[in-house]
């Protein structure tokens, strides 16, 4: 049964949907969820809560009834760490034309132009949507303030709160969708699989603590789960982002694109025992600069633009200094102590802050730093409606593929994208709602081969480590090779039943075979994915998209 009613964290108690506005000032943790049980059928059903997922939960509220699920708390969601901004060309100096070339020389040859446009034409028009729906992005006075990251050709990078972007949209997003009665949210609800029947997907399966499978029915289903970090050991990711989606399109059959192109944020703080917590692109924009182990400026021997030459420059950069440092256990350094302090705090309170509890004044101190994995560029392959390859399976986000951005991510450029083309999705789900007529319930798990009892805290470790040597910022064939080959073997060890954990190693799995298979493949350097047996970007054979399937890695 489904009420209309929100639930407060903070009480037991049932209150009434507050008030519009207030709504609108409400710190995140006040937004919850109104379900008590969860529906069997309902119209749509889109997994995630992130950018991606409460766009688009905006568009269908009109249609019919929409189940948002999470599998973690709702504000947990790499949205909710977005530093740096969102990309957008509004501001004066600003052109639509340059911010679609700079997308497209960011992806090196590989952009979907079409993609790019739709990204950069319809950017500011959702913007606008979001101001008007409260959020808000800093200013000097009443005009809009812009920064500028790497391989922009101009300021168009919007921030809020200084160095909080992202949950300050989520924030928004959420109290608009939050006043929307059809719009239902349930948290701590994984989705483990999606039911196909006759070709269609026509609901998803979400495992109990006791690792039963039931079925809730819908017409469409909008995967909206981000990215794939943690396939990595050292990422800038939450926790959440375990490529779920992919790894579920993928066995109901999905094509999946580009799986080859990770990028690796060049500047993740790296301390023992610290999580790899994001020093935004936004510091390099600044002005912050990157030291070697004797503490000298690098860059510029690598890149004109030096600091500011693309991610996957930079990243490489720095993985060639740590090669060649005679530390023991080698960092570079981001330093940032020649510039104002009291400017440096202003505009980055949250990594001032996050430092500072790690005795690092960044002001002061130049920070210890290592490559980390932060956005992964492939997906599920979706058109520009956000249609899968599958009836009745869209995709939206970072865990899907539109082509926007190439081999390579403009920095700023994924809030935008899930904003677009959630929205888009939303739209198009909205126009084809078709009947499901799937049973709901409890479902009979097919046998698939395991290791009951198996640790998956230990299996994911090891995916993670082999990931991180053999697919990394560098690779070769022998590498890649040999992590294919342990992949494949590892099969035999996945661990069940199907309790939660268990899925994630399952579906940390099975995207590190995406990843490792599609590396594999390309014979050639190009964006984020480099190879030192294959140095040259090669237009004549790969200038094309990967695409995997049950059958395969092809190129198209
Ligand atoms: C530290 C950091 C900083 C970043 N900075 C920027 C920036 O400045 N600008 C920018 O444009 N981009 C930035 N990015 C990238 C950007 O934040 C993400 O690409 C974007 O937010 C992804 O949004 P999404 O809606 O696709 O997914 P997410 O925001 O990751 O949301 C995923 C949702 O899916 C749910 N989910 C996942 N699996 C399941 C499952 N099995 N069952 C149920 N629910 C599930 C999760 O609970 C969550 O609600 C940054 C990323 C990180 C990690």
């Amino acid at each position: 049964m489904v009420i209309d009613q929100i639930e407060c964290r903070r009480s037991p108690a049932i209150i009434q949907l507050p008030h519009d506005k207030f709504l609108n000032r409400l710190p995140l943790c006040y937004h919850f969820r109104f379900m008590k049980r969860l529906p069997e059928r309902v119209d749509f059903i889109l997994v995630g809560a992130g950018v991606a997922g409460l766009r688009a939960a905006i568009d269908l509220a009109e249609a019919g009834k929409v189940l948002v699920l999470t599998k973690q708390e709702l504000t947990e969601s790499a949205t909710q760490y977005a530093q740096g901004g969102i990309a957008v060309a509004l501001s004066d100096e600003d052109e639509i034309g340059l911010h679609l070339q700079d997308t497209i020389n960011a992806g090196d040859g590989i952009v979907n132009a079409e993609a790019a446009r739709v990204l950069v034409e319809e950017g500011p028009h959702r913007i606008q949507e979001l101001i008007d729906w409260g959020t808000e992005f800093d200013r000097e006075g009443t005009k809009l303030t812009f920064t500028r990251e790497a391989a922009h050709s101009r300021s168009r990078v919007l921030h809020a709160h200084g160095d909080s972007t992202g949950r300050e949209i989520g924030r928004a997003l959420h109290a608009k969708a939050a006043t929307l009665k059809s719009v239902m949210f349930s948290e701590f609800e994984f989705t483990a699989g999606l039911h196909v029947e006759a070709g269609r997907v026509s609901g998803v399966e979400l495992t109990s603590s006791q690792g039963e499978l039931h079925l809730v029915s819908s017409s469409a289903v909008l995967l909206a789960t981000g990215g794939a970090g943690q396939v990595y050991s050292n990422t800038t990711n939450p926790a959440v982002a375990t490529a779920d989606g992919v790894a579920m399109a993928y066995r109901a059959g999905a094509e999946i694109n580009d799986m080859e192109f990770v990028q690796f944020h060049p500047t993740a703080l790296y301390l023992k025992n610290a999580p790899r917590f994001l020093l935004s692109e936004a510091l390099r924009g600044e002005g912050a600069v990157l030291r070697n182990a004797e503490l000298h400026r690098f860059m510029p021997k690598y890149h004109d633009m030096a600091e500011l030459a693309p991610r996957d420059v930079v990243a490489r950069a720095i993985a060639h200094e740590l090669e060649v440092s005679r530390m023991k256990d080698p960092v570079v350094y981001l330093d940032m102590t020649h510039l104002k302090p009291d400017h440096v705090k202003a505009r980055f309170p949250r990594i001032y802050a996050t430092c500072l509890q790690h005795n690092i004044d960044i002001t002061v101190d130049a920070v210890p730093i290592r490559p980390a994995a932060h956005y992964l560029m492939g997906g599920i392959r979706t058109d520009l409606f956000g249609r899968s390859s599958l009836r009745g399976l869209y995709a939206a986000g970072e865990s899907a593929c539109t082509g926007v951005h190439g081999a390579n991510r403009l920095a700023s450029n994924s809030l935008l994208e899930g904003l677009v083309y959630g929205a888009r999705a939303g739209q198009t789900m909205r126009e084809n709602l078709a009947e499901s007529r799937v049973r709901p319930g409890v479902l009979k798990i097919e046998p698939v081969p395991g290791n009951a009892g198996a640790d998956p805290e230990h299996f994911i470790r090891e995916v993670q480590q082999l990931m991180w040597n053999n697919a990394g910022v560098v690779r070769s064939r022998h590498g890649l090779s040999d992590a294919v080959h342990h992949l494949e073997a590892a099969a035999a060890r996945l661990p069940l039943p199907f309790s939660r954990r268990n899925c994630e190693a399952r579906n940390i799995h099975t995207t590190a075979l995406l990843i490792a298979r599609s590396a594999l493949a390309r014979l050639e350097s190009r964006g984020a994915h480099y190879r030192t047996d294959y140095p040259a970007r090669d237009d004549l054979k790969f200038k094309k998209h990967s695409v995997v399937t049950g059958g395969g890695v092809r190129f198209e």
